[in-house]
């Protein structure tokens, strides 16, 4: 259980909020905006209405020993910058940040921020990604074109061993686990058969893990 503190209650500041309650940490939220904070008052674990270019207030909100504080203030770049500034300087050592822009982004990264989300892009990705293999339920970018993914098994591949779902580029590709209902079995052998209502995860680099999708079709 950790600590978070999440600066802008709109959509995605309150979405993220949110999930990390559901995960049983605690959440000091904070947004200028009076409604904002009644709307999420009762779930979060602190809740203050403040003005976050303000140095001053920010400082007695206490947020110097979150684990991580995300800056979810898209919109206004003056106030979003600001902001990190002065988390900055209270003394937070992970700040993580949406970005609405390229120059946004950039400037966040100059400032030393840990993490940069485009909520909206990535979203996109996602979708965009979903749509077009169906049969991914998950993926996780790792950087530097590695994806770890998600795939379930259709009831047509019954009788094929894992082999044939599997890439043979086994520098950039590892099949990490199959789960079949409740159990899993991590580093599965290649020779195991499918029994056609099986979920992968596996790990590779874009074009290893591109290479297995017509072997699912
Ligand atoms: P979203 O798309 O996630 O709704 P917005 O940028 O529209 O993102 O919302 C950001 C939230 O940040 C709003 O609820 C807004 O009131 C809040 N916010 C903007 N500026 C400040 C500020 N200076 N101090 C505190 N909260 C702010």
């Amino acid at each position: 259980m950790a600590e978070f503190g999440v600066i802008g209650l709109g959509r995605f500041g309150a979405r993220t909020s949110m999930e990390l309650l559901d995960l049983g940490h605690y959440v000091i939220g904070v947004d200028s905006d009076e409604k904002a904070v009644e709307a999420m008052a009762e779930v979060l674990t602190h809740s203050a209405i403040a003005d976050v270019t303000d140095e001053k207030a920010l400082q007695e909100l206490d947020l110097a020993n979150c684990e991580v504080v995300l800056v979810a203030i898209g919109e206004d770049l003056q106030a979003s910058l600001l902001c990190v500034l002065h988390l900055k300087s209270i003394g937070v050592k992970e700040i993580w940040a949406k970005a609405t822009s390229k120059s946004h982004h950039q400037i966040l990264s100059k400032l030393g921020v840990s993490r940069i989300i485009h909520p909206e892009e990535e979203m996109g990705i996602r979708v965009a990604q979903s749509l077009n293999y169906p049969m991914v339920n998950e993926y996780m970018s790792l950087g530097h074109n590695w994806f770890c993914v998600e795939i379930s098994i259709g009831e047509y591949l019954k009788g094929k061993k894992l082999r044939d779902v599997s890439s043979e580029d086994s520098e950039f590709f590892h099949m990490l686990l199959l789960k079949k209902r409740d159990e899993v079995t991590t580093n599965p052998s290649m020779d195991m058969e499918l029994e056609g209502n099986e979920t992968l995860v596996m790990a590779g680099s874009l074009k290893a893990l591109k290479s297995i999708a017509p072997k699912l079709k």
